[in-house]
């Protein structure tokens, strides 16, 4: 079914789940609302040989979606392809970043399938939900509205939401001139965003503006920053060429603040 196509565009990450039983009902929650990507980061349990079998026991009709998890190592790997990632956390967070509820979640992800871009929704640990540095690859977060004297979710209650009011808004018809849509360039992927993070610490480290021991949160502000205008291949492009030119016209910080350029 078309609606179901689209919704296969959306990737349900679990981070380091602990239980698998959580996970069979995660697929159920997905598979009741049509969608199917699941991906596990490092699930506690192997799912090495085959998933383990409280996966299977409470997914029921959803066993073909843990069959088909998709099994990685890493955050960055389970994101890498996508142009949009959202995290999903109970708890607000020191440095907020732009915040959804899950309705407008739900619009804004459907815009994309829409247009055929790649999105993940990260779901943390049963424990201690998504790290930090795990949100701040997110271009927005999620918050489930609860009573305020318990605020955490089961992880897959949690799942079931976001995936049902997906299933709502994939009803609405999205017009192609929705501005998002018409934009002349790709939009990065996580992994393109985590190279030009990675190069923009170490440049601003060689100009001697970013101590790694003491780094306060100015790499969390500058991802935030860059996440909040969501940049295309072409600024990445460009950005990385600035920061090339930059290095080359810098001595290498390392060797000179040890002294090893000073003319031997
Ligand atoms: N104790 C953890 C919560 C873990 S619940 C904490 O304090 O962060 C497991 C996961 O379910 C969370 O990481 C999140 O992905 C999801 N979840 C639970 N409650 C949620 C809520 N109110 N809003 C958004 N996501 C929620």
């Amino acid at each position: 079914m078309e609606t179901e196509r689209l919704l296969s565009n959306i990737r349900i990450v679990l981070v380091e789940t602990t239980h698998p039983g959580n996970i069979g009902a995660a697929a159920r929650a997905m598979k009741n609302m049509g969608l199917s990507q699941l991906c596990l980061v490092n699930p506690r349990d192997s799912f090495a040989d085959k998933p383990p079998d409280k996966a299977i026991w409470r997914a029921a009709s959803a066993e073909d979606v843990v069959n088909n998890a998709m099994v990685v190592s890493s955050v960055d790997e389970a994101i890498g392809d996508c142009q949009l990632v959202i995290g999903t956390s109970a708890r607000d967070r020191r440095i907020p970043w732009p915040l959804l509820d899950p309705v407008e979640c739900a619009e804004k992800v459907w815009v994309e399938s829409v247009a055929g871009r790649d999105v993940a929704i990260l779901f943390g640990r049963e424990s201690r939900g998504l790290k930090n540095d795990e949100l701040h690859k997110c271009h927005y977060h999620v918050n489930i509205p609860t009573s305020e004297s318990y605020s955490s979710l089961n992880l897959a209650m949690a799942v079931q939401i976001i995936c049902y009011e997906l299933r709502k808004a994939s009803h609405t018809v999205v017009e192609p001139v929705a501005t998002e849509d018409r934009w002349d360039m790709a939009y990065a992927s996580a992994s393109e965003l985590e190279h030009l993070f990675e190069h923009l610490e170490r440049t601003l480290v060689q100009l001697e503006f970013h101590d790694p021991d003491n780094p306060r949160q100015l790499m969390t502000r500058l991802r935030r920053l860059f996440n909040r205008v969501r940049l295309d291949q072409m600024e990445i492009n460009i950005l990385r060429g600035l920061l090339t030119a930059i290095n080359q016209k810098l001595p290498d910080a390392d060797l000179s603040s040890r002294g090893e350029k000073s003319g031997h």
